[in-house]
């Protein structure tokens, strides 16, 4: 099953997620079902991102966007877990500095896009100026209702200049906020967690999930598609981010660069670096042994005479 389609919002669909179902998870039971498949993502991500810094030409953002509790902090664990920290990072927004207010929305956000060969994980983002901000008359209406083109004009840019955009949308529905909620009060290692405003953010469920609708709605194209998660199951979440992740890095086409010398030359220089240290003659040692595989007897400019 792949769900970079089943989940993907298609462009201009109209979102319903009083429709989608927080708890759906696939052909799978429990966790258990899930580790093999889960563990084989997480060791593609590996390799992927490291062929991604090598090559140094794309970069990925990953924006994840839920309501309190939803697991975003869990999710950014499990995958950057798979993950060299040379190369990625995650960058969490939070209510703006004086600083940030005094410019406009996207500067903090356009600042923290990743470097090409790099991934970036927004815990939060410039998503939040039409949710947050929208649900609490922030700014007036006439401001947040242009933002939605004005973040997908900012959106295709980051796109057109190398940047691959994936974003998350972590369903959980409101009864599974308030288990996790209720986990936060009784587990002494989520109670550093609990803020006063997960209980008066509440109140405004209905109001964030219409403003997440339409920003899911308004905002989801080919180059920077919204993605909703069923999240209610973290096992499952974590299965469905991780290949959709895969995926989509897969699409990339991504090739280690050429060497950037001539390898033969390099291998001469080893081997008489080694002779050096052994003290034996240059001569008496293969140079061709230890190509690697595919490039045996391949010397630019120099065919080897076939033997009669
Ligand atoms: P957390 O991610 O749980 O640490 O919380 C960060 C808080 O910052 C949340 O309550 C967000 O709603 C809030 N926040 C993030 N971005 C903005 C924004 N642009 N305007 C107002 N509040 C924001
Ligand atoms: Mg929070």
């Amino acid at each position: 099953m792949s769900y970079t389609n089943e989940f993907r919002i298609k462009t201009g669909s109209k979102v319903n997620l009083g429709k989608i179902d927080a708890g759906y998870h696939g052909a799978f039971e429990n966790e258990e079902a899930v580790s093999a498949e889960l563990n084989n993502y997480s060791q593609r991500l590996t390799e992927l991102q490291a062929l991604m810094y090598a090559e140094n030409k794309h970069s990925l953002l990953i924006v994840l966007q839920a309501m309190d509790g939803g697991g975003k902090d869990g999710t950014i664990h499990h995958v950057m877990a798979a993950m060299n920290p040379q190369g990625c990072s995650v960058v969490g927004f939070k209510v703006p500095t004086a600083e940030e207010l005094a410019h406009d929305y996207l500067w903090r956000i356009h600042k923290m896009t990743p470097a090409k060969g790099h991934i970036t994980v927004f815990n939060r983002s410039h998503y939040e100026d039409v949710l947050v901000v929208r649900v609490h008359s922030l700014v007036s209406k006439e401001i947040w209702s242009k933002r939605y083109n004005e973040i997908n004009e900012f959106e295709r840019e980051l796109a057109n200049s190398g940047t691959t955009i994936v974003k998350f949308f972590l369903h959980i529905d409101k009864e599974e906020q308030l288990k996790r909620f209720h986990d936060r009060l009784n587990e002494p290692d989520k109670q550093w967690k609990i803020t006063d405003s997960d209980y008066t953010e509440r109140e405004y469920w209905d109001e964030y999930q219409r403003a997440y609708m339409d920003a899911l709605s308004k905002c989801s194209f080919n180059y920077a598609p919204w993605y909703i998660i069923p999240a209610n199951h973290k096992w499952f979440r974590d299965l469905a981010v991780s290949q959709i992740l895969v995926e989509t890095l897969e699409g990339l086409k991504m090739k280690y660069p050429e060497p950037s010398v001539d390898l033969v030359t390099i291998r001469q220089l080893y081997h008489n670096e080694v002779a050096e240290e052994q003290g034996i003659p240059h001569a008496a040692l293969n140079v061709e042994e230890e190509q690697p595989k595919g490039k045996k007897g391949k010397r630019k400019g120099k065919k080897k005479k076939k033997k009669k």
